[in-house]
């Protein structure tokens, strides 16, 4: 199976990466944000310091220090407006994750529910829009050895997940 779902905090994960829901700046925020600095230590913040900061949908790459991930994919997900533009940007932070993890030869990657904490994607809207990005995307490249894992927090995400992996 390509695509996984598990319930836990992502910073926990031995996988060649896992994703940043990351804002604006890259220099560290609340949230999962706040989890994946702290496990990492101060290297991360140095690092991210020299990326010049990054626009919502883009990902940048570095290195995972402290954490049993190697890498880390920060990425800015769309503060939610209710408009089209929502699902189109989200979509993007996947896709463009995605493309960052293969460039670099990675074959796991772990997200989180990318904009559904602090930037109030609702969680179920959210959710669709991922796994169909990540659905699509895996099919797209079916050459490639990609592993995704889906990162529900709370027993009510995971169990939203666990429907949409059906
Ligand atoms: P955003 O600003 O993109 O909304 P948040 O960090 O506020 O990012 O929330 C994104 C999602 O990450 C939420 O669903 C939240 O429950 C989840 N989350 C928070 N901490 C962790 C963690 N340590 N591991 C995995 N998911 C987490």
């Amino acid at each position: 199976m390509k695509l996984e779902i598990w319930q836990g905090d992502i910073t926990k994960l031995q996988v060649d990466a896992i994703v940043n829901a990351a804002n604006k700046s890259l220099l560290g925020g609340a949230g999962v944000d706040g989890a994946i600095h702290r496990a990492a230590g101060p290297e991360l913040l140095a690092e991210c310091r020299g990326l010049g900061g990054c626009e919502t949908g883009e990902a940048k790459i570095t290195k995972g220090y402290r954490l049993p991930a190697k890498y880390v994919i920060h990425t800015v997900g769309p503060i939610y407006t209710g408009s089209h533009s929502d699902p189109l940007l989200l979509g993007t932070c996947y896709r463009n994750s995605l493309r960052v993890a293969a460039e670099h030869g990675l074959h796991s990657v772990a997200f989180p529910a990318i904009s559904t904490g602090a930037y109030g994607y609702p969680f179920e809207d959210a959710s669709k829009v991922a796994f169909a990005e990540v659905r699509k995307w895996l099919r797209e490249h079916a050459d490639y050895d990609m592993r995704v894992i889906m990162v529900a927090y709370s027993d009510s995400d995971y169990a939203f997940y666990q429907k949409l992996l059906g």
